[in-house]
């Protein structure tokens, strides 16, 4: 055996692709970012007033368990405390699981057009990642389970889904637990939860509390606070014992803490928020749907436009970006070719991005 030259990575690390950010348009432009799925309405004022507050002392440690968070989150969403854990947003969490659950070997099933960095951290882990198809752009039960063997270790499942804005019921995510293995952990990831306005669906906090092999992450960045990066995961004992030895013992900074806290509690200003995403969302879906494009009916705060071809979908992207808009180009990313994904964003930039596309539609 030769020896390297150098470090070398562990097998996989360098045949993982890059997670892709949303644009922000060239450097100093005023572009307006539908991109990230960004907050329209600003962070809570109080959650910002709570994180500057947190600057009087940056030279003190955080408290390591997120207590005053934690604390915040069990009242409002009635969760005792100790099953949660939080992280550096929510993908730390997701990277802190599939460390503990993956290895050499294993494999982790996701539907095909699932969150783009659930691939990443099962590679980062040694392991494999197996692709379920959908059907109509929808995470699909029975072939999920179809999709599972002997090695299967983790289902991923966002629900709603990025970069879909589709879900899957509450029967039907019970129906998925009920078909796998009790060693297989379901990881619902409820990034896009507080959006949802469908009668059927639930963020799975019973299944989490009945179960043994469920956990829930949720995030605090759709809602105004993505650049604090404050991610939160519900999870039965045994799981939250393996995390907490992992995860960085200060892994969320005491501004995050703060401001996490005070957002948690601003239940006016989260209803907004809320509000105003259902509005506009039905109504940049009522305006585009059907004039040339089709829209993916969406629960989350953004949707999923498809046009006719690639083509099509490279000529709106071009163009929304001369109006001043930059949206997520879903091709590179998720290989919908066809598609791009749009942020529900202000009243104005709502009408801005009907306009230029129905414009676009009309002159076919
Ligand atoms: C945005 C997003 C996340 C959250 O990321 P953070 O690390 O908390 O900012 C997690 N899952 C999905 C599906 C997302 O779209």
């Amino acid at each position: 055996m030769t020896t390297p030259n150098r470090p070398t990575p562990q097998p996989g690390i360098l045949d993982i692709a890059p997670y892709l950010p949303g644009k922000s348009g060239a450097p100093g432009s005023k572009a307006v970012k539908l991109s990230a799925n960004e907050s329209p309405l600003g962070a809570s004022p109080k959650a910002v007033a709570a994180f500057a507050a947190a600057a009087e002392h940056l030279e003190i440690y955080p408290e390591g368990s997120s207590r005053l968070l934690r604390e915040a989150l069990g009242e409002i969403h009635g969760i005792d405390p100790a099953h949660i854990i939080c992280g550096n947003g929510s993908d730390d969490l997701l990277h802190l699981l599939a460390q503990t659950y993956l290895g050499e070997g294993d494999e982790a099933v996701m539907n095909r057009y699932g969150f783009s960095v659930y691939p990443i951290i099962t590679k980062a882990a040694g392991a494999r990642i197996v692709l379920a198809e959908e059907t109509d752009y929808t995470a699909d039960v029975d072939l999920l389970l179809a999709a599972v063997t002997e090695r299967t270790k983790i289902v991923w499942l966002a629900n709603p889904n990025n970069p879909t804005g589709t879900y899957l019921s509450d029967a039907e995510m019970r129906r998925l637990h009920a078909g796998l293995r009790p060693d297989i952990l379901l990881v619902i990831d409820n990034a896009y939860a507080e959006y949802v306005t469908a009668a059927d669906f639930s963020v799975g906090q019973m299944l989490v509390d009945q179960a043994d092999n469920v956990v829930m992450v949720r995030t605090f960045s759709k809602m105004g606070l993505a650049a604090a990066r404050i991610g939160w995961m519900v999870a039965p004992d045994h799981v939250t014992d393996a995390i907490h030895r992992i995860r960085g013992p200060f892994n969320v900074n005491l501004p995050a803490q703060l401001a996490g806290a005070a957002a948690t509690r601003d239940v006016a200003f989260n209803e907004d928020l809320r509000a105003h995403n259902a509005r506009w969302r039905e109504w940049l879906t009522a305006q585009l749907h059907g004039n040339a494009m089709r829209v993916v009916p969406s629960q989350a705060n953004f949707i999923l436009v498809l046009f006719e071809d690639a083509a099509a979908a490279a000529k709106a992207f071009e163009t929304l970006l001369k109006g001043g808009y930059v949206v997520r180009e879903v091709g590179p990313s998720y290989g919908i070719t066809n598609g791009l994904r749009i942020s529900i964003g202000s009243e104005e930039a709502m009408r801005g991005v009907a306009g230029i596309l129905t414009e676009m539609g009309a002159g076919r």
